[in-house]
């Protein structure tokens, strides 16, 4: 697609990924601050309305409104997140490396991708795994953007991605680029969507090499859990084969594979 094919999409989703940690350790101090807050990638997040750090879910479950990066298996878990799919061709591939090795991720999805591919989505709520959305578009301009454009690409495609599954909703909400803002924030959580973050960003839309994948994640695998790698944008070979040899790698360093915090 050619939305996925320039730099700029990717300069940006490289951008927010040294940007998120900055953020996720500015929320704890957001209720009590109204301006606005920057990351360290420059990235600004207007505060304009009062801020509350949890929303109402719909079941009535409260869901924390920051941006999540920690593993629900604690200090030596490791999140696996894949993005832009789900693909025809390389989601079954993923999903076989992830069923050889015992491993639970999380998908976040693209809703027109989600609404043409229902297999596919089917096949990873069967496997086990958990669904993240990932906006109609992936416009990683829609922080700029207003709050009925941000509420139409978030919540369109939670239920494109809802009714493609047969009725299960995604469980989180991952800005497309880190283009969060705190109303998409509040408005993911209040519909049950944990903003999710990440730690170490494989670039594997870079293409650089599996081994440069699989070395970026055992070098940076320390600053935190939560691994972003993708199923669509292109040619994921690369991706499949540094999955099939970190996962065993992670394994024997004595890390166990969870889903992020909710
Ligand atoms: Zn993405």
């Amino acid at each position: 697609m050619a939305r996925r094919g320039g730099r700029g999409w990717y300069g940006r989703v490289l951008a927010a990924a040294v940007g998120v940690t900055a953020v996720a350790a500015a929320t704890s101090v957001w209720s009590a601050q109204a301006g606005p807050v920057e990351s360290r990638s420059g990235r600004v997040e207007a505060a304009a309305r009062p801020f509350r750090p949890h929303a109402r879910g719909p079941a009535g479950v409260p869901v924390s409104v920051a941006i999540a990066h920690a593993s629900d298996h604690g200090a030596r878990g490791v999140d696996i997140t894949v993005d832009d799919g789900p693909d025809p061709v390389w989601t079954p591939r993923v999903l076989k490396v992830l069923r050889e090795y015992g491993v639970k991720a999380t998908f976040c999805m693209v809703g027109t991708q989600a609404q043409a591919h229902p297999d596919l989505v089917r096949a990873v709520v069967a496997a086990g795994h958990r669904l993240c959305d990932h906006t109609v578009s992936h416009d990683t301009t829609m922080d700029t953007k207003s709050e009925s454009y941000q509420a139409r690409q978030i919540l369109d495609a939670e239920r494109m991605i809802t009714k493609a599954s047969g009725g299960v909703r995604p469980q989180y909400y991952r800005a497309p680029g880190g283009a969060f803002t705190p109303y998409s924030r509040e408005l993911a959580a209040s519909h049950g969507m944990r903003p999710l973050g990440w730690n170490v960003d494989t670039k594997d839309f870079e293409r650089p090499g599996t081994d440069v994948l699989v070395a970026t994640v055992k070098q940076e695998i320390s600053n935190g859990p939560t691994v972003l790698f993708h199923d669509g944008g292109g040619d994921r070979s690369q991706t499949v084969r540094a999955l099939r040899e970190i996962l065993p790698w992670l394994k024997r360093q004595g890390y166990s594979f969870g889903f992020p915090v909710r």
